[in-house]
C-alpha cells in the first residue's frame, strides 16, 4: 500500500519535470547559438508578405529584432514562422508592387528608410521629396 503511494508520487514529479521542459522558450530548448540581430527590417509587417502567423493564431505580428524571427505581441515572444510567405520563392518584384507589397526597408541603426526600386532591383536612399 505504502509502495503504491510512493510510485504515484514519483509519477507526479516526473510529469512536472516534463511540463517544465515545455514551458521553456524555444530559444532555450534549442542547443544552438543565439540568432543574429537584424540590421534592417521591412516597413510593412510580416502579414503583408504572407509570412506564417504565430502558433497562437495571431497574424498581426512584427519583425523580431532577431534574423529569421517574428515577434508576437499577443504572446510577447519571438518565434520562427512555419514558412516565410513570398520570401520562400522567387519574388516577381513588379507583380508584388501591383499587389501593394513594397520591399522598402527601415535601417535600425540609423533610422533611415530605403525605398525598393523595382526597375533597379535594389534599395535607394529615401529623400524628403518622395
Ligand atoms: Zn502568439
Amino acid at each position: 500500500m505504502a509502495q503504491a503511494a510512493n510510485n504515484g508520487e514519483r509519477g507526479r514529479l516526473s510529469a512536472l519535470k516534463i511540463n517544465w521542459m515545455l514551458l521553456l522558450p524555444p530559444s532555450l530548448r534549442r542547443a544552438g547559438k543565439m540568432p543574429e540581430k537584424r540590421e534592417w527590417c521591412y516597413l510593412q509587417p510580416p502579414a503583408v508578405f504572407e509570412v506564417a502567423p504565430c502558433e497562437c493564431g495571431n497574424h498581426d505580428t512584427q519583425w523580431s529584432e532577431f534574423k529569421g524571427h517574428l515577434w508576437c505581441p499577443e504572446c510577447q515572444k519571438d518565434f520562427i514562422p512555419m514558412h516565410n510567405g513570398v520570401f520562400d520563392g522567387p519574388i516577381p518584384a513588379e507583380l508584388a508592387a501591383m499587389l501593394g507589397i513594397t520591399f522598402d526597408r527601415y535601417i535600425i541603426e540609423t533610422g533611415e528608410v530605403e525605398r525598393y526600386d523595382v526597375k533597379q532591383l535594389g534599395w535607394v536612399r529615401s529623400t524628403e521629396n518622395d
